[in-house]
């Protein structure tokens, strides 16, 4: 039931003290005026607070149980990190206030900056983007901006392994590239094939490493010197920096261009749309193509300055701003150390949950992965019609999130799990356990497992009409 369905007329939560500022009738264009008062709901304090701790119970979150969505990084989040973004001089602060009074603002941004820079092994950065696919795009924009300047008008083509993220091949052609698709060899950049590839029209490489397979591509020397040769830029989506935080850096790989999401590796929760953020880190040589503005360093001051060939500006002011302050705080409580354990438990939960899961689920890229790994469901299928959708969708009976599904496209029946740092080795035995009994409920009662969830507010959605036809509106009568 909605908010509005509870309303009573009359009732109210709290009472304003009577209005002792005198009004006035403002002089409005009557079609301005609204004709008949806002129906808002009304209702006693307790039923508000009622209806949404209840809406709230019937939610999956991380601060709920597990949520190992692969390529989503949706690990547990510090709240003291939530807490810094909370104080009041981060709060308050508006971006059209006068420069000068933005300076502690301007400070963390930029200390921020030269942190990720240090951290991914990059010369400048910008902060604006505002999520992964975004930071993509400006990548990409970077990367035209640079071949137009030197006049290398023939490089037309971007190419992507065929185990990339969904954006990648989208950012690339939003830009107006020509996207070429590698087939990949064993779940890893077949460095022949990409040869083949390699010419005078290439303008980039767009590579996650570890790739979407969380295998970590290990001829990345030489698909960088290859790619180098030839003329062509490398780029990095960076969104799942967890598997080498503190370990290897794109920068030190040869990366030109790389995106983070700081709304995955760097303490901000997300899901739902956002609010995210998507740096993008350059080597200096394309320093000079940034979003404007950036914020560099003077003296004692901090100065926004536009770099000479700017691509332009990509976001409306300094991009979220709360999300940078997460990420700063999340940086600077970790420390070296901290950001290097979490690489090594990411990799190290990924491995130990591998080894379980693939005894009942096989994993078809098998070998030493990074922070997460695929399984197949395609045996189960064959053998009993239960899908990784069916399988999935059980998961949810025993009260955990189920792993990202059908995706990367070159595993059939794919179950993409990720664990991230975060989870101990109890959450971690008990997930395993979990999928195994629904695995065993596929061979002995498949129509169960089939028609499965049975214990959720909602059973099977119509996935499709919701994406198609989303009604995001409640009306009266409806
Ligand atoms: C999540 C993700 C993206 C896109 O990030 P958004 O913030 O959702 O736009 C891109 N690449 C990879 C590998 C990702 O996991």
């Amino acid at each position: 039931m909605t908010i509005f369905e509870k309303s009573k007329a009359g009732r109210i939560a709290y009472r304003l003290p009577e209005n002792d500022i005198p009004t006035r009738e403002l002089d409005l264009p009557t079609h301005l005026v609204r004709k008949l008062p806002p129906e808002l709901p009304e209702l006693y304090e307790v039923d508000v607070v009622r209806h949404y701790t209840w809406l709230a119970r019937r939610n999956y979150a991380v601060d709920v149980g597990i949520y190992p969505l692969g390529s989503c990084t949706m690990k547990y989040n510090p709240k003291v990190n939530e807490k810094v973004a909370r104080l009041p001089g981060f709060t308050m602060v508006h971006p059209y206030q006068p420069e000068e009074t933005l300076r502690g603002a301007f400070e963390v941004m930029y200390e921020l900056k030269k942190l990720l820079c240090e951290i991914t092994g990059m010369d400048d950065m910008t902060l604006q983007p505002a999520a992964g696919a975004h930071g993509e795009l400006t990548g990409m924009l970077i990367v035209r901006a640079y071949f137009e300047d030197v006049g290398d008008t023939r490089r037309k083509v971007v190419i992507v392994p065929d185990s990339a993220h969904g954006t990648n091949p989208a950012s690339a052609a939003m830009v107006g590239f020509d996207v070429i698709e590698l087939k990949s060899k064993e779940g890893l950049v077949d460095v022949e094939e990409l040869k083949k590839h390699l010419n005078e029209e290439v303008a980039a490489v767009m590579l996650t490493n570890p790739n979407t397979l969380g295998l970590f591509e290990k001829d990345i020397l030489e698909i960088e010197r290859i790619t180098h040769e030839c003329g062509a830029l490398l780029y990095y989506d960076g969104a799942n920096l967890n598997a080498i935080l503190g370990r290897v850096r794109p920068g030190d790989m040869g990366f030109d261009v790389v995106h983070l999401n700081l709304h995955k590796t760097f303490s901000t929760p997300h899901g739902m749309g956002g609010p995210g953020s998507g740096p993008v880190g350059v080597k200096a040589h394309l320093a000079k193509y940034l979003p404007y503005p950036v914020i560099e360093r003077q003296g004692e001051d901090f100065v926004l300055k536009r770099p000479e060939k700017s691509v332009g500006r990509v976001r409306s002011f300094f991009g979220n701003f709360p999300v940078l302050v997460k990420a700063y705080a999340y940086i600077l409580t970790m420390g070296k150390d901290g950001l290097k354990s979490v690489g090594d438990m990411a990799v190290l939960n990924a491995n130990y949950l591998k080894k379980k899961i693939s005894k009942f689920l096989p994993v078809p890229y098998d070998g030493f992965c990074m922070h997460e790994f695929v399984a197949s469901a395609e045996k189960v299928y064959k053998e009993t019609g239960v899908k990784a959708f069916d399988l999935a969708k059980r998961l949810l009976d025993y009260g955990v999130h189920p792993p990202t599904m059908y995706f990367p496209l070159i595993v059939s029946e794919a179950l993409m799990i990720e664990p991230t740092e975060t989870e101990s080795k109890e959450t971690l035995d008990r997930y395993a356990e979990i999928l195994e009994t629904v695995v065993r409920e596929a061979y002995e009662n498949p129509e169960l497992v089939k028609k499965a969830p049975h214990t959720t507010p909602v059973r099977r959605v119509d996935d499709v009409t919701a994406s198609k036809k989303p009604v995001f509106r409640w009306r009266r009568g409806t």
